[in-house]
């Protein structure tokens, strides 16, 4: 009944999928199926840019892009790929443009660029016997590399992408939520999922099946991210049995709107925004003396924690300022020129974030301060993946054959213990490009394999226990006490007592979730067991999260333990990949980081050697 067949089916419809189906419809027939409207993808609310070596505006490379890109992950970066994301966003960048992007121009129509943090080129007047502190000091400083629309850069590129893929005759199945994924003999055939407005379950039969469903900072109690992101694709690949990677590593960026979590891009910082402790002291200053608010994340978010300890918080509460009024962007010589700016300036490069400011906060940010805080961002782990898209089966790099994952959802690992800001958007465009390619061609070679009988019958009887079960606990107490679990004992700052209290309380929130019972027993629009069945994958990905973080015994990129404050490269530089068996507790393994060597005069050397971080 409801059976459908395509050559490649994509799951998701933000970037990273919608960029994998315009090249796989090139190709052969394929169709995205999306829990959301196309156009309401999270990508869609990214805010400050995308990032390529253009040069537009200085001279860079790529070759810059990939140390920042290497150096910003601590080191725990897989180095072809990130060549490859550094080279190849170039090209996106134009494939963007051609397909009718609206980017901001330099005044000679150029695309604009402007900065981020960590994105760096050498300085040319470096000196290392130069006196701290002094420009000549400095060995790297900030480079305008990031491609912007504005504050709305994710929203062009969302419209663009959307548009190009009715124009080529992608099939789109808005609003059907996938459940699970359909595999045989270790192969992937399809998915199964859920048409929302009916309560209809349907099947997929594909050659190929890509998992794009983007990221799960719903995991904690503050977040940047929409409600929707409760990485549904990568908790049902973990419940097949397939390893998740990276998981401790989740990015908290440190300028949310305090207490909402609302973001507040980065692009503040490098249009000349600075933060300013309770006693109005640029405290970046103290961490990070080269780079100051333009550092890495991790950095700048573990520096607000250390302030808000030390008792340095604004009027004795937990947040500090950020501030973007002309005036202290010309009093500390921050704007991207060095030149004076005015309140018009500020205005029309970040005016979405001024409007949030202006109405979630009751602040208007060309007279005063915004309130800031950490905010839950960013999953560097996910699906693990090559650079193909393909998914790893473990550790030893075998694939599965017919299943892919891009975007946020995946672990290409271009990112590392942490990302670099405008380094997810390009990520979407270089591996959704190179997945949809990939999947084309597998799909060009290959017959439909059989499908089995029944695939739906698990998730419609998982469903029916679900809704023939009496009505019990709400389940929104379950998901606030995992939320404010991993928020407090999993998140900037951890330690063994914390992360193992952690791991207790979410294994005591798993059986009770196993018991719960549905206030909505309807089938259309049952928004109450989709929030539920999310709230399952949520937990199961706090469960590898957690896990993950209590193995890893150092301290690397977003992943800071309290009792191991230091880097460790002799025992922990791999990936970490958490493996499901049954009930019990995941297993965590380690998968070797892929470095590149050099070969010069018979001695072997490595190209991106290991440098303690400092910004
Ligand atoms: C507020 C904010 C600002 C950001 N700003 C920037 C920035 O300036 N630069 C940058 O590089 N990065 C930025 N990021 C990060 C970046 O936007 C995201 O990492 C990226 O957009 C994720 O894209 P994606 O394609 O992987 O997934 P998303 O765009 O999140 O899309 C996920 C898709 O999966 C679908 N889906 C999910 N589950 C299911 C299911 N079970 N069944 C069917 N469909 C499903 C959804 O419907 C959706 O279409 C920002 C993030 C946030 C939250």
């Amino acid at each position: 009944m409801n059976y459908h067949r395509f050559d490649c089916i994509i799951v998701g419809a933000g970037g990273a999928g919608m960029m994998a189906a315009l090249e796989s419809s090139r190709k052969v027939g394929t169709a995205v199926v999306s829990k959301l409207y196309p156009t309401r993808s999270h990508t869609g609310a990214a805010q400050g840019g995308i990032a390529a070596a253009l040069s537009n505006l200085e001279d860079d490379s790529w070759e810059n892009h990939a140390y920042d890109t290497i150096k910003g992950g601590d080191y725990l970066v897989d180095q072809t790929a990130a060549e490859i994301l550094c080279k190849e966003a170039v090209d996106c960048i134009y494939e963007l443009e051609h397909m009718g992007l609206p980017f901001d121009r330099t005044a000679d129509g150029r695309i604009s660029q402007r900065r981020f943090g960590g994105h760096t080129k050498p300085n040319p007047i470096y000196d290392p016997s130069a006196t701290p502190g002094t420009d000549a000091a400095k060995p790297r400083i900030p480079v305008m590399r990031a491609c912007h629309a504005a504050d709305r850069t994710g929203h062009m590129i969302l419209q663009t992408l959307y548009q190009q893929c009715i124009k080529q005759g992608v099939t789109f199945f808005d609003e059907f939520h996938m459940l699970d994924l359909i595999m045989v003999d270790g192969e992937c055939r399809g998915i199964v999922a859920i048409e929302i407005a009916t309560g209809q379950l349907h099947t997929f039969h594909a050659k190929s099946v890509l998992l794009a469903t983007g990221g799960f900072g719903r995991m904690f109690k503050t977040s940047s991210n929409a409600y929707a992101l409760t990485g549904d694709g990568p908790a049902i690949a973990y419940r097949h049995g397939l390893p998740l990677e990276d998981m401790e590593f989740y990015q908290f960026h440190p300028t949310g709107i305090y207490r909402l979590g609302i973001l507040l891009s980065e692009a503040c910082r490098g249009d000349g925004g600075v933060m300013f402790n309770g006693k109005g002291e640029r405290f970046m200053d103290v961490y990070a003396p080269n780079l100051k608010d333009l550092a890495s994340r991790d950095v700048c978010s573990r520096s607000i924690e250390q302030e808000l300890r030390a008792g340095r918080g604004v009027n004795g509460k937990d947040y500090v300022y950020l501030d973007i009024r002309a005036e202290t962007i010309n009093k500390y010589k921050t704007s991207p020129t060095g030149s004076d700016v005015d309140s018009h300036w500020v205005e029309k490069r970040l005016p979405d974030i001024i409007d949030f400011a202006r109405t979630y906060l009751g602040v208007d940010p060309i007279k005063e301060p915004m309130p800031i805080q950490p905010t839950a961002h960013y999953a560097m782990g996910g699906v693990p993946t090559d650079v193909h898209g393909r998914v790893l089966r473990d550790t030893s790099g075998e694939v599965v054959p017919g299943l892919y994952a891009a975007g946020e959802s995946a672990c290409v690992s271009v990112h590392g213990a942490n990302r670099l800001g405008t380094n997810s958007l390009v990520d979407l465009i270089v591996f959704g490009r190179r997945s949809g390619k990939d999947m084309a061609r597998y799909a060009l070679d290959r017959e439909f394999q059989p499908f089995p009988a029944n695939p739906e019958a698990p998730t419609r009887m998982a469903i029916d226990s679900l809704l023939s079960r009496p009505r019990t606990e709400p389940w929104v107490k379950l998901r606030d006490e995992m939320q404010k679990t991993m928020m407090d004992d999993c998140g900037v700052y951890r330690t063994e007592e914390r992360l193992t209290r952690a791991r207790d309380t979410i294994a005591g929130l798993q059986v009770r979730y196993k018991n719960l019972g549905l206030q909505d027993k309807g089938t259309v629009f049952n928004t109450n067991l989709l929030e539920v069945l999310e709230l399952g994958c949520l937990l199961d990905l706090s469960e590898a999260t957690v896990a993950s973080a209590l193995a890893r015994k150092e301290s690397r990129g977003a992943h800071s333990r309290e009792d191991f404050p230091n880097r460790d490269d002799t025992q922990f530089f791999g990936h970490s990949f958490a493996t499901k068996h049954g009930d019990g507790q995941p297993t965590v393994t380690y998968k070797n980081v892929d470095v590149i060597t050099l070969e010069k005069d018979g001695k072997t050397t490595t190209k991106y050697p290991l440098e303690i971080r400092k910004y």
